[in-house]
């Protein structure tokens, strides 16, 4: 007996020695220090965790881990069985879950018929002697429900965001997707929903990440070899707001672990708010498992707001403003700015701006010269024999050299050129522009569009084409 747990004891703590060479200290001292040896028989190493939710983050997160480091010490044939301390007693549950347990639907099955005391863990991320994590949401006190102007236009995707703030992870919205073009109050609904969450369950950690930004965070936690903390710091959260999801395209590897993270946390029942400029079906380059992820809970639409919530929102920034218009001028910009919602805004500060700076009235006059740039842009849409054409008039070539299959150095540039704009200014997927462009495929245009980037950070003639080009087609009327 005496012999035996001086063993069990032994072999855990030689795997302790090495689990703590390959994570952090800080997750090894929450996840592995308080777990307790008691057992080893035949090979079966039984430890024992302080919840069920311990267990499953273990066999969630480290299982592989725990594997190797008890295979190293007792063989191919080790097994590890855990043993559940319930809260306020003394009794013990052996859910007896075999490691090598590679299969997670075996694991779920044979944990239906646990006595779980889930009446233990109200909130699975307080974990006895485990501080909940506090974090900054990062989220904008200004682009709040208060000042968001609903409309036909936006109806469903906001009462799909106020449903989720009150009850965040408990409606079918799991994940709400919220998509639309460019201006249209994407990124304003994703943070009204974080500040209602906030103001209404204020225990919540929520945060607002826009894709670039968690992107970024990846590779650079890739790179310091940190990668399982950024996971955990994710998965620790209860509302996950990702803004601009789309930008996940072509991006492989971050797609694998948002898809870890995201499966986590829906699992766990956190609320996912994403947000994107293409509905699920229309984002390229992205895994078909992730996007049949985007669509499991409500995916909702912004439109162009209609003429009346135009207005409305226009009055609606005045009286923040302290700012009073004549309606005509009013009714102008609304009729007149056609799509969208920042574009909105911009014309109205601009004639504010004119007549403040300039001491002239504000009269329609005023309005319709400062406004000829705004609505001149909106009268012809860009497309992308627009751009052909245009570039092919900038380069003095032929519109049959952009579509041939020459590799001629400034031809080939054309090319991509034509491809990054009609990428940056059409709606169009990669497929079409590519299709359009010379007959080319999806991986040729993203390619195109990649080389224009590192161009115009390199080369300073490249630059000026792209900022000529970029007025022109901005200013086309
Ligand atoms: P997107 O993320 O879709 O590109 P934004 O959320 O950045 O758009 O919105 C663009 C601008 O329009 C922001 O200044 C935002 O506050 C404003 N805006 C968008 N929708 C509304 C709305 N329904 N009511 C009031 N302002 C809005
Ligand atoms: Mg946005």
């Amino acid at each position: 007996m005496n012999q035996k747990t001086t063993k069990y004891e032994h072999v855990w703590s030689r795997c302790l020695d090495f689990i703590k060479d390959n994570i952090s200290e800080v997750h090894f001292n929450t996840w592995f220090a308080p777990i307790v040896p008691v057992g080893l028989n035949d090979n079966v190493l039984k430890i024992q965790v302080p919840s069920q939710f311990f267990y499953e983050w273990l066999e969630d997160n480290y299982v592989q881990l725990l594997r190797t480091a008890i295979q190293k010490e007792l063989g191919k044939s080790a097994k590890l069985v855990y043993t559940i301390l319930m809260k306020n007693a003394s009794s013990e549950v052996n859910p007896t879950v075999n490691m090598p347990s590679t299969n997670k639907q075996k694991i779920k099955s044979q944990e239906v018929g646990l006595p779980v005391m889930n009446h233990a863990i109200k909130n699975p991320f307080v974990i006895p002697g485990i501080q909940k994590l506090k974090i900054d949401p990062q989220l904008n006190p200004n682009l709040s429900f208060d000042n968001f102007v609903e409309g036909s236009f936006n109806r469903l995707a906001r009462s799909a965001g106020q449903q989720i703030s009150k009850r965040p992870g408990s409606t079918s919205f799991n994940p709400l997707f919220i998509y639309s073009d460019v201006g249209l109050g994407k990124t304003h609904l994703a943070n009204a929903i974080g500040l209602k969450v906030k103001e209404l369950h204020p225990e919540k950690n929520v945060l607002y990440v826009s894709m670039e930004k968690f992107i970024q965070q990846y590779g650079q936690s890739a790179r310091n070899n940190t990668r399982n903390d950024f996971i955990h710091f994710y998965q620790l959260i209860d509302v996950l707001i990702i803004d601009d999801v789309h930008f996940l395209s072509g991006k492989t590897s971050t797609q694998e672990v948002f898809f870890q993270i995201f499966n986590h946390l829906h699992r766990n029942g956190s609320q996912i708010v994403l947000t994107s400029d293409k509905s699920p079906i229309d984002i390229q380059d992205v895994e078909e498992r992730v996007i049949s992820r985007f669509k499991w809970g409500l995916s909702a639409d912004i439109q162009a707001p209609e003429f009346e919530s135009k207005k409305q929102i226009l009055f609606n920034k005045l009286d923040r403003d302290g700012i009073e218009i004549n309606e005509e001028i009013i009714d102008y910009i609304a009729s007149n700015v056609k799509k969208n919602i920042r574009e909105l805004e911009g014309a109205l500060n601009s004639i504010i701006a004119q007549s403040t700076f300039n001491k002239k009235d504000l009269t329609l006059e005023l309005a319709e010269n400062t406004l000829a740039k705004f609505i001149n842009k909106d009268k012809r849409e860009v497309t992308i024999d627009f751009i052909e054409s245009l570039i092919c008039d900038y380069f003095k070539i032929e519109s049959k050299q952009i579509q041939s299959k020459t590799r001629k150095r400034d031809i080939v540039q054309a090319r991509q050129l034509a491809m990054y704009f009609a990428k940056k200014y059409t709606n169009a997927s990669l497929a079409s522009i590519g299709q359009k462009i010379g007959n080319r495929d999806h991986a040729t245009v993203l390619h195109a569009c990649k080389t224009v980037n590192n161009l115009k950070d390199t080369d300073k003639n490249f630059k000026i084409y792209l900022s000529d080009l970029q007025e022109k087609i901005e200013y086309h009327g």
